[in-house]
């Protein structure tokens, strides 16, 4: 091998060629790509994820290669790999004599500790530097919030718009006269208008999933290694973006809560992928879509209610992540405990909104947020799942699952385990607005209005039993007020059989 001096690693979602490392081509520097079972396994994946991941790295690493950069890639099935970072580094920095090793900073904080520990004796200096990919910093919304109990997203969205002049007027005031649109993006979807066709390209990847499947990688769910869809590198990314801002984005703010048998995307993006890799930059997204809105080829309502989600929220749930780690997966509010019913690795269940939701979660490696938060999430906090055990099920099920983002959403916003610092109220509900958001009630197998016996929807008794149970934890929460004044009002006798209802729906989960 060459002499280098400097290995660079490369993580498997820091695919960003325009990161100031790549500016130019330095032949002392090797980048360094690796699968290692390390990643494979600390949780089990979707098989999609998986193929993805590697997939788009090994693009990376051709693109790289091509523009004249020294690459050593470690695949998963290459004789000398040691599948662990630290041990493949070591290896690689002692083979080629580097004098240096540097890294990006990494998202997440299991391998952000691994790649500094000072236990780990790399005997030359190591760097970390930024990725240059998010608008803030990991700590910035630690400071921002600095001393309150309650975080809320939406000043911190507010101080992004106008840190970042996003759809601000000429006196810095919010375009439309209101930072936020959320009534306009609440109606359900009967079919009009019709969702854009899916114009995604397809490709082969038969030839990885076999090298995945002999190294004995264990996954989950479709491979769907023969028509696989989603984007591999940063020009296929930036068409997605396209395609979406021309077709998709104009209806996104009406349909953003809703959901249907029908559609298993309706209005959404596809984009966390893209950009949880880095292959899009937030401002990017950010920026254009604000541009659509000026051009008037999306309503305001639109352009805003996606932005929301990219300068906000991602943002947000980031720094929610670095002020709580380590510690914050074992978050456990409510003290639940049960196991995930089988059903959530097969989709097989009578209730027809989780059968759609957690089946084409298995086959999609994706569900879009509101069946995330209002149909998944909120099952499992009414059915009292541990909040660890449904953390690690999301992780491994999506696509853009990184923990940075996946754990304050899945623990913080949809288990509410943390106690609400980052929701300001538990995202629970009953048939009636499951019914109101989808098709999902009708030919279900329960009766979305009976509350009792065995046609019961279960959601309806799990929901009353929820908050009767909680009134220590929540009876003084101003949000779920209204909840609490009909409890009250509840016959007694009512309220007992309601709570029976649920000891028995618990009892049996994996036959719902
Ligand atoms: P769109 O609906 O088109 O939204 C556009 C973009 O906004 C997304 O690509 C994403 O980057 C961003 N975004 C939207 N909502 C959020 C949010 N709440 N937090 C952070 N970013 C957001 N998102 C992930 O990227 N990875 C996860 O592992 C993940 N786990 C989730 C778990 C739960 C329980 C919930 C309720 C939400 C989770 N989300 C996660 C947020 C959101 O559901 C996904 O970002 C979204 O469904 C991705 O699909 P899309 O690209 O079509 O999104």
């Amino acid at each position: 091998m060459q002499h280098t001096t400097t290995v660079r690693l490369v993580l498997g979602d820091q695919l960003n060629p325009t990161h100031s490392w790549f500016s130019r081509v330095d032949h002392s520097v090797l980048y360094v790509l690796m699968e290692v079972r390390q990643e494979t396994d600390y949780v089990r994946h979707h098989a999609q994820k998986v193929i993805a991941i590697f997939a788009a790295m090994r693009h990376f690493a051709r693109e790289l290669s091509l523009h004249g950069h020294r690459v050593h890639y470690i695949s998963i099935g290459y004789a000398c790999n040691q599948h662990v970072l630290c041990a493949n580094i070591a290896q690689l920095v002692s083979d080629c004599k580097a004098d240096a090793f540097e890294y990006q900073e990494p998202d997440e904080y299991r391998l952000d500790a691994q790649l500094a520990d000072p236990n780990w004796s790399l005997p030359v200096p190591r760097t970390m530097v930024p990725s240059e990919h998010f608008f803030t910093s990991r700590h910035e919304v630690a400071h921002l919030f600095v001393d309150r109990k309650q975080w809320l997203m939406e000043s911190f969205y507010r101080t992004m718009r106008v840190r970042h002049r996003i759809l601000l007027d000429a006196r810095g005031k919010p375009e439309g006269g209101a930072w936020n649109f959320d009534h306009d993006n609440r109606k359900p979807w009967n079919g009009d208008p019709p969702v854009p066709a899916d114009e995604r390209v397809r490709r082969d990847h038969g030839a990885l999933w076999a090298e995945i499947v002999a190294a004995g990688v264990e996954t989950f769910g479709r491979p769907d290694e023969t028509q696989f869809a989603w984007p591999l590198h940063r020009a296929e990314a930036l068409e997605q973006l396209e395609a979406f801002e021309r077709t998709t984005l104009p209806f996104f703010g009406d349909f953003q809560d809703a959901m249907s048998s029908y559609s298993w995307r309706l209005f959404h993006s596809l984009l966390s992928f893209a950009l949880n890799t880095k292959m899009l930059k937030p401002s990017e997204v950010v920026h254009r879509t604000e541009q659509a809105w000026r051009e008037g080829r999306v309503p305001l309502a639109a352009a805003e209610g996606f932005i929301r989600q990219v300068l906000g929220w991602r943002e947000y749930v980031r720094g929610v992540y670095w002020a709580r780690m380590p510690g914050y997966e074992k978050s456990n509010f409510f003290e639940h405990t049960t196991p995930l019913p089988e059903w959530f690795w097969t989709g097989q269940t009578k209730m027809r909104c989780m059968a759609q939701a957690v089946g084409q979660s298995l086959e999609y490696a994706y569900a879009h947020h509101i069946q995330r938060l209002m149909i998944i999430g909120n099952f499992s906090l009414l059915a009292g799942l541990a909040p660890e055990a449904v953390h690690q099920w999301y992780l491994g099920v999506y696509i853009d699952a990184f923990e940075w983002v996946e754990l304050p959403n899945t623990l913080g916003m949809s288990q509410f385990a943390d106690g609400g610092m980052l929701a300001t109220k538990p995202y629970v509900s009953s048939a009636a607005y499951i019914d109101r958001m989808s098709d999902a009630c009708k030919g279900c197998h329960y009766d979305k209005k009976q509350k009792l016996g065995p046609n019961a929807c279960p959601f309806n008794a799990l929901y009353w039993d929820f908050f009767a149970k909680n009134t220590d934890k929540l009876g003084k929460n101003a949000r779920v007020s209204l909840v609490y004044r009909q409890l009250e009002k509840m016959d007694p006798t009512v309220l007992a059989q309601l709570r029976d209802q649920a000891r028995t729906l618990q009892a049996s989960l994996g036959n719902l």
